[in-house]
């Protein structure tokens, strides 16, 4: 990457208090009962979301959105929780977070099949963890990413997507950083969101809005909207600008990449 489009240390310190002041929704959260790797009881998603001082979750259950009668049931029970119903799907280009599809459409496991199907309903799509595992070797060991960021923001994906997960809590934070500086180059709003797949994390990382949100559908229009951007707290209750370099940022300011008392999630083979 030339010196002149990296992102400037200024990036890393906390947005001012209104840039994103109204909602907080962690992007992606995996439920028991509905991903089949996730211990994470629903019920438990109210305290959750309040100890990490967040507004609300959108869960994104694999290649599955809650039944109708299941999702209003919930909403009955828990109605001071922001909480939509979308979906994470597998496809020919990565892993796809979908707004706005009621349910898992045959085919949508190709990147355009899943574009049009959301086309079709008003729907939006980010793709996630866009580079997890890019800079590792199958042992472990440490593997330079054979693209520049440059390169990488040409890749098919970026123009399928509506947005870029860059902060995702299973990721590492290279593997973050460099999707944050692919999603600037490919000119895309970036989301953040825990990928907690048991009650640790949620809430680890967020997208902040610019304005309140209050249902799904509002939170549709938000996202097409383009008023948003991965956070996550600092220590001092602050919301601070996902991007190069902000965790240390935030580190330096005494500040921790958390909210309330939320950890990361745990790492180790995620989908
Ligand atoms: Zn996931
Ligand atoms: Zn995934």
């Amino acid at each position: 990457m030339s010196e002149s489009r990296a992102a400037s240390p200024a990036d890393a310190l906390p947005v001012p208090p209104d840039a994103y002041g109204g909602a907080i929704v962690d992007m992606h959260v995996h439920t028991r009962g509905h991903s089949s790797d996730s211990t994470l009881d629903p019920a438990e998603l109210p305290r959750l979301v309040r100890e990490a001082q967040i507004t609300g979750v959108n869960l994104s259950e694999h290649h599955r959105v809650w039944d109708r009668h299941l999702q209003l049931e919930y909403l009955s029970e828990q109605p001071e929780l922001l909480v939509n119903f979308g979906i994470e799907v597998s496809t020919d280009l990565g892993h796809m977070l979908a707004v706005g599809l009621t349910r898992y459409e045959g085919g949508i496991h190709r990147a355009e099949r899943l574009r049009a199907a959301l086309d079709r309903v008003g729907g939006f799509l980010i793709v996630a963890h866009p580079f997890r595992h890019a800079f590792e070797t199958r042992s472990g060991g440490e593997l330079p990413l054979a693209l520049s960021a440059e390169q990488a923001a040409e890749l098919p994906v970026f123009r399928v997507v509506d947005a870029v997960e860059i902060a995702n809590g299973c990721n590492t934070p290279r593997e973050n950083y460099f999707a944050a500086e692919v999603a600037r180059i490919a000119g895309l709003p970036t989301t953040g969101g825990s990928d907690a797949h048991s009650a640790r994390g949620v809430g680890y990382f967020a997208t902040g809005f610019e304005n309140p949100i209050t249902s799904s559908q509002e939170l549709l229009e938000a996202l097409h909207a383009r008023r948003f951007h991965a956070v996550h707290r600092a220590a001092s209750g602050r919301l601070v600008r996902f991007g190069p370099g902000s965790l240390e940022a935030a580190e330096r300011l005494g500040a921790s990449p958390v909210g309330g008392s939320a950890r990361p999630p745990v790492r180790g083979g995620r989908a």
